[in-house]
């Protein structure tokens, strides 16, 4: 007999949620805006079927964008025209371990999960700590919070390698600028950067930023 458990799985939403990723399947997620957790719109083993959802998908919507990824070894793949692998994805579905989520839920607790511009989340939070003459002194540290690794403290992205390091010095607009100024953009002369009724314009010519290695209207910097 089917338990009310069972009977969830029905449910589409339900099941994208629960169901874990299969080798060669086809997500199409929401690149932007960022969210916590991996918000996945479609699966499908199809190329496609997905490619044509990933396309609706952007046409529907103004202020967020979609992208496909294929599963291969557990893990995101970006996919090239003819939907196979092509380079690992910087979206993952990066699972935060609960007791950061308990944290940022107690009051008693300083400290929030910040998504780095690239997807990965990490812990910014106060920790205790003794100093040489024996006083209990708070500091601030980054620190990785995924189930699987966590606890370490960190001063660059693990996952793109953007430094973190300068927020813990000053919370001067530089940091600001360096979180979300994507690396493909560094040194390009059309990088705008600048937020507009708290929408982040990245450039006249990708609003959204581009997503990859190299951009093709990369223009260099002489300044
Ligand atoms: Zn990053």
């Amino acid at each position: 007999m089917d338990t009310a458990a069972d009977l969830l799985f029905l449910n589409e939403e339900v099941a994208l949620r629960i169901n874990p990723f299969s080798e060669g399947e086809y997500l199409v997620i929401q690149t932007y805006p960022q969210e916590k957790n991996l918000k996945v719109s479609k699966r499908s083993f199809d190329y496609e079927i997905a490619k044509k959802y990933c396309e609706l998908e952007g046409l529907g919507h103004d202020y967020a964008t979609f992208e496909l990824r294929i599963i291969r070894d557990h893990k995101l793949w970006t996919v090239n025209n003819s939907g196979y692998p092509r380079t690992i994805s910087q979206q993952q579905d990066w699972k935060v371990s609960p007791e950061y989520l308990e944290a940022i839920d107690d009051n008693d607790n300083h400290g929030e999960i910040i998504i780095c511009f690239c997807s990965y989340p990490y812990f910014h939070g106060v920790t205790a700590q003794t100093s040489g003459s024996g006083e209990v002194v708070e500091c601030w540290h980054c620190v990785t919070c995924l189930v699987d690794d966590h606890e370490r403290e960190i001063h660059s992205c693990p996952n793109c390698e953007i430094s973190l390091v300068d927020e813990l010095d000053d919370d001067s607009d530089d940091f600001y600028e360096q979180i979300t100024q994507p690396a493909v953009c560094i040194g390009c002369a059309n990088y705008h950067g600048q937020e507009y009724a708290e929408e982040l314009l990245i450039c006249a010519i990708h609003p959204y930023g581009w997503d990859g290695v190299s951009c093709p209207d990369f223009t260099v910097n002489n300044n």
